[in-house]
């Protein structure tokens, strides 16, 4: 069996990521899922969350929002929103993000409405992923 698997990563604005790699850590609906070449087929959705991988000494840490991710023993696709690599995050958005979300869910008098609740739940996790994966890429 081989020692790596290809993970492709794919948004709407193109394929972000092409390689081989020697493991893939996933945020799963229902939990972090580890895989390694010649894993039993499956197909799970993704949450907002962090994409780890490792190839050799390389390890890159990359933030995803909501998608799908499909495995066979030899490939792995992952399918999100929105993925950003190491270079492509705006660590002050990110923070500005942050801000905004908290100060929306902590600081609304009247309290949000359940809509307006989730959506600011979700920017916040999208904000925090984005600064933990550029924390954990810079080391
Ligand atoms: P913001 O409030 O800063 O727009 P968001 O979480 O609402 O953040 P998304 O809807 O998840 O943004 O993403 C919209 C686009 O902007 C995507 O292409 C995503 O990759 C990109 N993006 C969002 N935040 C960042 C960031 N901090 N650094 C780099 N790219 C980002």
């Amino acid at each position: 069996m081989s020692s790596t698997i290809k993970l492709e990563i794919v948004t709407p604005a193109g394929k972000k990521y092409s390689g081989d790699v020697e493991y893939l850590k996933a945020p799963a609906l229902d939990g972090e899922i580890g895989i390694l070449p010649g894993h039993a087929p499956l197909v799970t959705g993704l949450k907002i969350g962090l994409l780890e991988l490792k190839k050799g000494e390389e390890r890159l840490v990359i933030p995803i929002s909501e998608g799908f991710m499909e495995v066979t023993p030899d490939n792995i696709n992952v399918v999100v929103r929105t993925a950003e690599l190491p270079e492509e995050i705006d660590v002050e958005r990110a923070r500005r993000a942050k801000e905004r979300e908290e100060k929306r869910l902590n600081g609304a008098d009247v309290g949000l409405d359940y809509v307006d609740y989730v959506r600011a739940r979700a920017a916040l996790e999208r904000a925090l992923a984005r600064l933990k994966a550029a924390e954990a890429n810079s080391r």
